[in-house]
């Protein structure tokens, strides 16, 4: 198939996802006994299916299935993949192949820039982003990393403040390594062309001289992803594709009146419900949503109030919800002053990962509801969809129009 390019010469995004599903699985035994590894069940379907539906919402037409294990039982469950919106080939090839092997084996299918990703992780995408940092950073493979600052697991490779990667060692014997890769790569053919014959592993093929010429960017994420990879992970996985949908507000001008800038909310007796706003948490409560509120609170770190003076507002603030029949699961806070150069104070979007991290959040699928441009910054810089409430867009009225939306279960 011929790839597009457009008038001004900037190569067309790829349609096409290269997906690395051969391996025996042995980590997951006995549940790949019988079946592969993108067929374990996790969230009501096969995982695999969860990756190609988010293959086919970020635009994506077609899929190339590299299998080895067990073939039979993905081609008889996904067939020519016309039933999920996409057209889904097969390249089936010795099941002791490793990776690199695979994929250039099926290089007659493969499209001069394309989609690579395994089959053992889930990780909410976002390919308009990715993309523009691959055109950006002008090289022949990005790939995915996961910046691993909660050691949710094992970093083996270094990032450069520009976004290459400078080191990629499995071993972890190089000091101060920070983050893994996750695939989610996009690469160019060329790469594919270029690998020698021989059952050989795609990363340590290519990477020593890409990274060597800097040539291997990175798109780095603090977004968890989630694995079929080992039995560890497996529970953590479910987790995150069975969980109820959530939703993320901002505190001061959201839920309750907003005091002036330099001026806090000190004790309960200053805090000013907001019209509405008890509704609303009773109305997400109502439609099984989970509600986190994520608040910066510089009048701590500027002395006007103290840290228990604020447990004791969002204590009360908590006990009236419950009263009004809704619920705050949670309320994360940036005690810092304004130039402390925190992690959480938003614009930064440390409390939204951190909520995301606790909670097993899609943040792609999350609606993060703020009164001003920090929150929204903070949302954009998450991956979070968001809403400014405003005087005729009141919080009652975004949460309305969302429970609306026939998708607002926010499943994968
Ligand atoms: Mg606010």
């Amino acid at each position: 198939m011929a790839n597009l390019h457009n008038l001004a010469g900037v190569p067309q995004r790829p349609t096409q996802a290269v997906i690395l599903a051969g391996g025996r699985g042995e980590r997951m035994r006995p549940l790949t006994d019988l079946r592969p590894k993108p067929m374990i069940e996790a969230g009501g379907k096969p995982f695999l299916e969860h990756q190609l539906l988010m293959l086919r919402e970020q635009g994506f037409k077609r899929v190339l299935l590299l299998l080895g294990y067990l073939p039979a039982v993905v081609r008889d469950y996904f067939g020519d993949g016309r039933k999920w919106g996409l057209e889904i080939d097969y390249s089936v090839t010795d099941v002791e192949d490793k990776t690199g092997r695979r994929v250039k084996l099926a290089e007659n299918k493969i499209e001069n820039i394309f989609f690579l990703l395994y089959c053992d992780n889930y990780w909410p995408m976002s390919m308009e982003k990715m993309w523009r940092r691959f055109l950006e950073a002008n090289v022949p493979m990005m790939v995915t990393v996961y910046s691993n600052k909660d050691n949710y697991t094992k970093s083996v490779l270094k990032v450069d403040d520009a976004g290459f990667v400078t080191v990629y060692d499995k071993s972890r014997k190089t000091p101060d390594l920070q983050g893994t890769e996750i695939s989610y790569a996009i690469m160019r053919r060329e790469l594919v062309s270029g690998l020698p014959d021989g059952n050989i592993g795609l990363e340590e093929t290519l990477f020593p001289s890409l990274i060597r010429d800097r040539q291997l960017a990175a798109f780095v994420t603090h977004h968890r992803y989630y694995s079929v990879g080992d039995t560890f992970r497996l529970p953590i996985t479910e987790a995150f594709l069975a969980r109820r949908p959530a939703i993320i507000l901002d505190r001061d001008g959201v839920l309750n009146e907003k005091p002036p800038r330099a001026n806090y909310v000190r004790t309960w007796a200053e805090f000013k419900w907001l019209p509405g706003a008890q509704e609303s948490l009773r109305l997400l409560k109502e439609a099984g949503f989970r509600v986190i509120v994520v608040s910066n609170q510089a009048g701590i770190g500027r002395g006007a109030m103290s840290e228990n003076d604020l447990f004791e507002i969002h204590r009360h603030m908590a006990g009236d919800a419950e009263q009004a029949g809704g619920r705050i699961d949670a309320i994360y806070y940036c005690p810092h002053n304004w130039d402390d150069g925190c992690e959480c104070r938003k614009p930064k979007p440390g409390m939204l990962f951190q909520a995301q991290h606790d909670f097993n959040l899609d943040l792609s699928r999350t609606l993060f509801i703020g009164d001003d441009e920090r929150d929204g910054q903070a949302a954009e810089a998450a991956g979070c969809l968001s809403e400014l409430v405003s005087g005729e867009k009141t919080l009652l009225k975004i949460v309305g129009e969302l429970l609306l939306k026939p998708n607002k279960s926010a499943g994968p």
